[in-house]
């Protein structure tokens, strides 16, 4: 049944309500083209997503930094909005060794410098038109395992031997950086501006074989000329959305080449007490080889909240995560403590764990290449049968994985369809 006030008939159905959905609904209001969202979830934001409620301070569960912020909407947009932004583009770093004892100033230096050498030795591999593991162009440096954990894991969400070179060598840079106070999600929820949203209703088949796209949902189905669908590539690959006809086989081969990676993120809420740790740092130590991967690496009391934010992912994050929230938590503190003494315990108040892995409306972090396939991303977003298009991080080959580059393929599907309504 359709809410009173929905569109009967829209132009568009867009599929999700995240930033790449909140995009292309800005886009077709601009143009006076009409449109209805459909939205499994009962909010706006998806993988942007902020609450306060938890531990009385906001935050945010996935994105939270807008990175490469001189070309990133999510800047001006939140300046306008008068929310509270932090230049994080030259965040120091607590660093610890592998006994647990803080770094000095040199060694500080040589991970700082090794982590340059692997950028660049990645960068290169892709500049010259390799695609291959990342892991397999970085030298044997000394110090370097601190940044592939960072980078792999954390960073992509998948280590470094599922890193494409070449998907790594088309990203932006992601500097200058910022985060922001009231929460990025916060921030994103902010391009709703009353569209029409029909929340609580879970898309299950997509069937544009006819005249117009029939949109089948728990709620009933819904008719529309054209249809731009922005769930993850968790969702799409899990087919738990039927297509008719199936998707073209160049698009499902592009889905195939891509993983959902996993970036796990453990709040941990304190009494105030500092343990030592310098707010909006990041907190980190060297491993093992053996080892890289598995770290859980801190951002301290961003932006003067109480807590710590915890990291891990990659293969060890899903694999820990099955173990269930309060042994992820756990592993957070323990490798707290190795840092900063056990005397953390008795300001500890509570942590808990972001649930994207296991989301059935995610189904991982964001979107990586597997090696030998960098290029696939465009093929996504090709219009099907002039009325299905594709939108969402994944699409975007140079602002993948981000909040911006959602936004931007939101916006492009949008435009692309008003070229055929017009
Ligand atoms: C832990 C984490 C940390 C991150 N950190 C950063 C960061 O610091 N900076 C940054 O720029 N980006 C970051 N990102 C990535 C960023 O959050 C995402 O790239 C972006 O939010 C994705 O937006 P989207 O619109 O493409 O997809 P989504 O936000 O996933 O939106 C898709 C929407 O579709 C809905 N949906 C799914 N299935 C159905 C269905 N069957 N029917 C109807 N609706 C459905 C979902 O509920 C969701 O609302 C992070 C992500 C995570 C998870």
């Amino acid at each position: 049944m359709v809410v009173a006030n929905l569109p009967l008939n829209p132009t568009v159905i867009i599929i999700g309500a995240g930033a790449a959905g909140l995009s292309a609904a800005r886009e077709l209001k601009k143009q006076g083209i009409s449109f209805l969202i459909l939205e499994a979830s009962n909010r706006v934001g998806g993988r942007a997503y902020t609450e306060s409620t938890s531990f009385g301070q906001p935050v945010d569960h996935g994105c939270s930094w807008i990175t490469g912020s001189d070309e990133n909407f999510f800047k001006y947009f939140g300046y306008k909005n008068g929310l509270t932004l932090l230049d994080h583009t030259d965040a120091g770093a607590d660093t610890f060794e592998r006994n647990g004892l803080r770094s000095s100033p040199d060694s500080q230096a040589a991970y700082i410098q090794a982590g340059y050498e692997i950028e660049d030795a990645i960068n290169e591999a892709g500049r010259s038109g390799k695609d291959i593991p990342a892991s397999h162009v970085i030298s044997n440096l000394q110090n370097g395992n601190i940044y592939q954990n960072w980078e792999g894991a954390l960073n992509f969400a998948v280590d470094m031997d599922k890193i494409s070179t070449l998907d790594y060598f088309r990203a932006r840079s992601s500097q200058p950086s910022y985060i922001v106070k009231e929460g990025l999600g916060t921030l994103v929820s902010k391009l709703n501006k009353n569209f029409p949203i029909k929340f609580n209703t879970s898309v299950n088949e997509i069937d544009y074989s006819g005249h117009q796209v029939e949109v089948a949902t728990n709620a009933g189905k819904v008719n529309a000329r054209y249809c731009i669908c922005t769930v993850s590539i968790g969702v799409l690959k899990s087919e738990s959305i039927k297509f008719n006809p199936p998707i073209s086989y160049s698009k499902q081969s592009a889905l195939d080449d891509l993983n959902m990676g996993l970036l796990i993120k453990v709040p941990l809420l304190f009494d105030g007490n500092r343990l030592g740790l310098k707010e909006n740092y990041r907190v980190e130590y060297d491993l093992s080889k053996e080892d890289i991967g598995s770290g859980c690496y801190f951002l301290a009391w961003p932006t003067n909240h109480d807590y710590l934010m915890g990291f891990i992912g990659g293969a060890f994050g899903w694999d820990l995560y099955a173990h269930g929230q309060e042994a992820v938590v756990e592993y957070a503190m323990q490798k707290l403590i190795f840092m900063v003494g056990s005397g953390a315990k008795k300001h500890f108040i509570k942590g808990f764990v972001s649930d994207w892995a296991d989301n059935p409306l995610t189904l991982g972090s964001y979107s990586a290449a597997k090696p030998g396939h960098g290029g696939t991303r465009e093929i996504l977003r090709e219009m099907e049968s002039e009325k299905l298009l594709f939108a969402g991080e994944a699409t975007e080959p140079e602002i993948y994985g981000l909040v911006n580059g959602a936004f931007e393929s939101g916006k492009n599907a949008a435009i692309a369809i008003s070229k055929l309504v017009n």
